[in-house]
């Protein structure tokens, strides 16, 4: 018997796959806390044990255990075009031959920078090690340049670590926040505004009372961290124009989106048609090609408040790293109208299947898509048809996502271990791989619906 079969003979909620994973969380546990060292990565959102991953190629993952995944978490983005893409292999190992760091100017960080204002709209660009790092120092920035405190973001709009972006999303309109986190000062969050996504009247409300007080409005250009949302038509064009009339700054985040759903990112498929422009942009996930690379970028005259030209401080030891900048620059330069196109085929048909198996098996829910990110949202019923906000999005039958996940993961498809994110496909995602989600769908969705909300790891 191989540890798939093994596993796929336990039952629905015995999730015993994981023989040599399990060895390895319980040692984890000792000495890292939760055994993880990023929290979603724990399965404690759907219960069960996480898999250690031994290895990747193309669009599969192979744990510990010896068991083959479809990935369709990508590492949670960056990897379009699949795990360990034989060029972007050979130039890293190019680059760590010639030096990993040498803490000065190098070509890579240069070449990377070109790519990416050769592919958006900013003018210049800052890198970084993390998008948490992008979006903090954006708002210094935008603090900076504008010399205002308060910073506006919405419900279920994830953007980092940020102790200011860390805050409780309350359930009206234009709440002051709270601490997200405990660790995290009131006074780090009490010039954080928190409105609910998609409301155009919230914002323009927000404006009208406090528009001369705020730096920035800080946004996922379309939300995956609450899974996918879509900005509904003109949201992000009225942010552009508020931000404008009041002279706050207008951040849009896309660690995720960008260089990921289009050549140019979200902003590619909605800015350049509608004709608006960010004034500060971040990226991450993608442009490092699976390594820790990310970027802060935007108008010449606010990045010309940056140190060492201007005096908003900031730095980063290992900030443009070669081998991290080499990663990002070989996936982008492969990243062509090709490659784009199979992201967006791959997305649209696993998404239909998903639809599909779910609608045969009688289980409410609404597929979701921005680019192709997408993701299933397990509502309650079936007169749910759209999900817009965090609101909307907390309102999820979690339980039924979470017998969902297991009967995929037993069946080799990974997803992401949380109702609350976007699915993520890659170029490598060839019809043997497709044809895997979709055999194991059936059994997936009847689990689905059989699930009952007090099963383990409802939650
Ligand atoms: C992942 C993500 C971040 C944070 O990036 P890290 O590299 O994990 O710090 C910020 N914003 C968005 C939209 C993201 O998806």
């Amino acid at each position: 018997m191989t540890s798939l079969d093994s596993a796929t003979a336990g039952s629905a909620t015995d999730h015993t796959a994981a023989v040599g994973s399990g060895a390895l969380f319980a040692r984890a546990r000792d000495v890292i806390p939760g055994g993880v060292n990023s929290p979603v990565r724990a399965f404690k959102a759907v219960g069960g044990t996480p898999r250690f991953m031994a290895r990747g190629a193309g669009p599969y993952l192979y744990d510990v255990d010896g068991n083959e995944y479809v990935d369709l978490v990508c590492s949670w983005g960056p990897l379009i075009l699949g795990h360990a893409h034989p060029e972007v292999v050979a130039a890293v190992s190019s680059a760590v031959a010639a030096g990993t760091s040498f803490g000065t100017p190098s070509l890579p960080e240069l070449e990377l920078a070109e790519e990416i204002v050769g592919r958006t709209p900013v003018d210049q660009v800052r890198l970084v090690s993390s998008g948490t790092e992008a979006t903090m120092s954006a708002i210094r920035l935008a603090r900076g340049h504008t010399g205002r405190e308060l910073v506006v973001k919405f419900a279920g709009c994830y953007h980092g670590h940020v102790d200011a972006l860390l805050i409780a999303a309350g359930s009206h309109r234009a709440t002051f926040g709270l601490p997200g986190s405990p660790g995290v000062p009131a006074a780090a969050t009490a010039s954080t505004m928190v409105l609910p996504y998609n409301d155009v009247a919230a914002l323009e409300e927000t404006f009208a009372a406090y528009g001369e007080q705020i730096a920035c409005v800080i946004t996922e250009a379309a939300p995956g961290n609450m899974g996918a949302v879509r900005p509904v038509e003109g949201f992000n064009a009225t942010l552009a124009r508020l931000c404008a009339d009041y002279g706050a700054l207008f951040v849009s985040d896309e660690v995720m989106t960008g260089f990921r759903v289009g050549r140019s990112g979200y902003w590619g498929l909605e800015g350049a048609v509608e004709g608006w422009v960010p004034d500060l942009m971040t990226f991450g996930k993608v442009m490092g090609g699976g390594f820790p690379a990310a970027a802060f970028g935007g108008r010449a005259d606010v990045m010309a408040q940056l140190a060492p030209g201007g005096s908003v401080y900031q730095a980063g030891t290992l900030s443009g790293n070669p081998v991290a900048t080499t990663a990002g620059l070989a996936t982008l330069r492969l990243a062509d109208a090709e490659v784009y196109d199979r992201l967006d085929t791959a997305a649209a048909v696993i998404s239909g299947l998903v639809g599909d198996a779910l609608t045969t098996a009688g289980v409410p829910h609404v597929m979701q898509s921005a680019g192709n990110l997408f993701s299933a949202f397990f509502v309650e019923t079936d007169e749910i048809t759209a999900v817009r906000n965090f609101d909307d999005a907390s309102r999820q039958a979690v339980h039924r996502f979470s017998a969902f996940f297991h009967a995929m993961l037993d069946q080799g498809v990974y997803l992401p271990p949380s109702a609350f994110e976007a699915w993520f496909v890659s170029a490598a995602h060839d019809d043997r791989a497709i044809d895997k989600i979709a055999a194991a769908l059936p059994r997936a969705a009847a689990a689905a619906g059989s699930a009952a909300p007090d099963d383990e790891g409802a939650r």
